[in-house]
């Protein structure tokens, strides 16, 4: 395929209002179809992509498209997968607070199964279930008690997070539900964080798994139809034109070779970061470049209010100049030539009234002059959907290639 460089859609961006994403639509088939080589070719292995990721419509659509399935978090996320063609029985449903409504949609729709994080919540989806006369389906999301190395507010899989019921209480649950006339137990749930780029963290989650089904075996339950591991793989934010696609044959392989299914048994994965986080890019104009003492800033017209990561989680994204230079290949930008400065160092800063809206600093980019369009580039996964209206912001437009390009 041939690779179309963000600069050389300059001219298009420009006419448009910004900030607002771009999502390239080619990587993301490149990306789908990375992952569909690895999960095709082994049995009952399925992928529901993590809409929290990013849930914009058109690229919704062209992930179900592409033959995947849908991990929901809220009964808007459920919505947004029904609208956009994902069907119901491809839909699983976790959070450690569900709503009643959200509940009663989910039954209401038909979803393959509840990922439920506590006894109480599988008493009032129990409770719902009688009272709609459905059953349903319902997965354990168990806290495997794995760490990951990775950032402390994206760690989910330590006894001290709330998600999930300790795995000490797993064989108490599971005989809870099998009592219920309205439940049915399906299988057990995982998910140790976000952004793990080792992978001996997802080994040491099976190696956990491993245990936990030799467990349930000794005490005979056999009905554990789907093994879930979550997400949870990391993108390359520092060279994101280098590693567009992540290494997702190692990520597979290390499921392949240490967790041990049951004959029949189905593995589901629920990746968000990984297929959603290259193909995006936030697009914004620098409106003035300010001396000051000890400093030069940067100021660019998005901020927090479009992408929070930066201020969130102190992450930190590349910024590129589309307007003076090219690509970031080994992660620093080279200038045209065109009697600008070939590196100069900036804090580059959103407008919003907060210090935390900093996007990077002493960030260096070809000279920056008012006008310049910049990309933060790998903004694809928790970009857009954590968009805020903070002082009255506008939430961002978003924009396909096919869009762009046509
Ligand atoms: C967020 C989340 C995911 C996706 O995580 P990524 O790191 O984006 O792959 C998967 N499963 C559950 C339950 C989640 O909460």
């Amino acid at each position: 395929m041939v690779k179309r460089l963000l600069q050389d859609l300059e001219g298009r961006f420009e006419s448009l209002k910004t900030p607002f994403y771009y999502y390239d639509t080619d990587l993301l088939a490149e990306t789908l179809s990375a992952i569909k080589n690895e999960t095709d070719k082994r049995d009952g292995w399925h992928l529901h992509y993590a809409v929290k990721a990013c849930a914009n419509a058109k690229v919704l659509r062209q992930i179900q498209r592409a033959g995947f399935g849908a991990d929901c978090v809220s009964g808007g996320e459920i919505r947004a997968c029904l609208e956009n063609g994902f069907p119901a029985s491809e839909i699983v449903y976790a959070g450690v607070g569900k709503s009643d409504w959200e509940i009663e949609l989910a039954l209401e729709a038909g979803i393959q199964y509840f990922n439920v994080e506590s006894i109480p919540e599988l008493e009032v989806i129990a409770e719902i279930a009688t009272r709609m006369n459905r059953v349903a389906n319902v997965s354990f999301r168990i806290n495997p008690n794995v760490g990951a190395h990775t950032h402390v507010n994206i760690t989910t899989g330590l006894a001290e997070n709330k998600f999930g019921i300790a795995k000490e209480d797993m064989l108490h649950v599971i005989r809870v539900a099998q009592a219920m006339p309205s439940v049915r137990f399906v299988g057990l749930h995982f998910h140790i964080g976000s952004q793990i780029l080792q992978m001996d963290d997802f080994e040491a989650l099976c190696h956990r798994i491993n245990e936990l089904q030799d467990q349930l075996e000794a005490s005979g339950i056999t009905e554990v139809h789907n093994i879930n591991v979550g997400g949870g793989l990391g993108i390359d934010y520092q060279n994101p034109d280098g590693t567009p696609i992540p290494d997702f044959k190692s990520y597979f392989e290390t499921y392949a070779k240490h967790l041990k299914l049951r004959p029949g048994q189905r593995l589901h994965f629920e990746l968000g970061r990984a297929v959603t986080g290259q193909c995006g890019s936030l697009i914004t104009r620098c409106l003035y470049v300010k001396q000051a003492k000890a400093k030069q800033f940067a100021i660019v017209d998005a901020g927090m209010t479009e992408l929070l990561r930066p201020a969130l989680y102190g992450a930190l994204h590349q910024i590129q100049n589309l307007s003076a230079g090219q690509g970031t290949l080994d992660g620093v930008q080279q200038a045209d030539g065109d009697g600008r400065q070939a590196a100069v160092k900036y804090d580059i800063v959103g407008p919003i009234c907060e210090s935390s809206d900093t996007f990077a600093k002493d960030f260096l980019l070809p000279e920056t002059r008012r006008g310049d369009l910049l990309a933060i580039r790998s903004a694809g996964a928790y970009g857009e959907t954590m968009a805020s209206q903070y002082n009255c912001r506008e939430l961002p437009k978003a924009y396909t290639t096919e869009e762009i390009l046509h």
